[in-house]
């Protein structure tokens, strides 16, 4: 379910894995050319997507997933904060003059509701920065964090 941010305390990634089994993941066009050589993508009806094989990701090995930096599909890299032009007041974020809603989806078991903490308030700046492609570079979102494992996996 998503509930607007400011319903939510805190949120950290530790790459269960879960929600790249339970979405199917929507690619914006460039991201969509840049996959196409996998064959693992698909077009339908003019919307861009990975295609799943039976109920999994197959970018995900284990719990973890092998695309990084450029090649991780934006919606990836936001989930579970997920950033509209439109929604309910309790979902406004202000950012840079402009004004955005922001959703966090409480199917991710680490998603703990109460009142918004500093780093959710940063976590969700920097969403909003990789939606507008203001910046590339993971801070505190899920991605980095599931390339840090896996790296930490290897060298061990
Ligand atoms: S975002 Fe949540 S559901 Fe997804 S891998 Fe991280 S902890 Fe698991
Ligand atoms: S591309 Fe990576 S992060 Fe996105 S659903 Fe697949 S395995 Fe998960």
């Amino acid at each position: 379910m998503d509930v607007p941010w400011s319903r939510v305390h805190s949120w950290h990634c530790n790459a269960c894995g879960r929600c790249c089994k339970e979405y199917v993941v929507p690619l914006r066009a460039h991201e969509y050319l840049k996959l196409k050589w996998t064959g693992f993508v698909e077009e339908r009806y003019g919307r861009f997507y990975i295609r799943k094989i039976g109920k999994n990701c197959p970018f995900q090995i284990g719990r973890l997933c092998i695309l990084q930096g450029e090649l991780k599909p934006i919606a990836c890299k936001l989930y579970p904060f997920k950033i509209r032009r439109k929604g309910d007041e309790r979902a406004i974020f202000e950012y840079g003059g402009e004004r955005f809603y922001v959703y966090v989806d409480t199917f991710c078991p680490n998603v703990v509701l109460g009142r918004p903490s500093e780093s959710l308030k940063r976590m969700i700046i920097e969403a909003i920065q990789i939606h507008l492609g203001e910046r590339r570079d993971i801070e505190s979102i899920t991605c980095n964090r599931k390339l840090l494992t896996f790296k930490s996996q290897v060298d061990t």
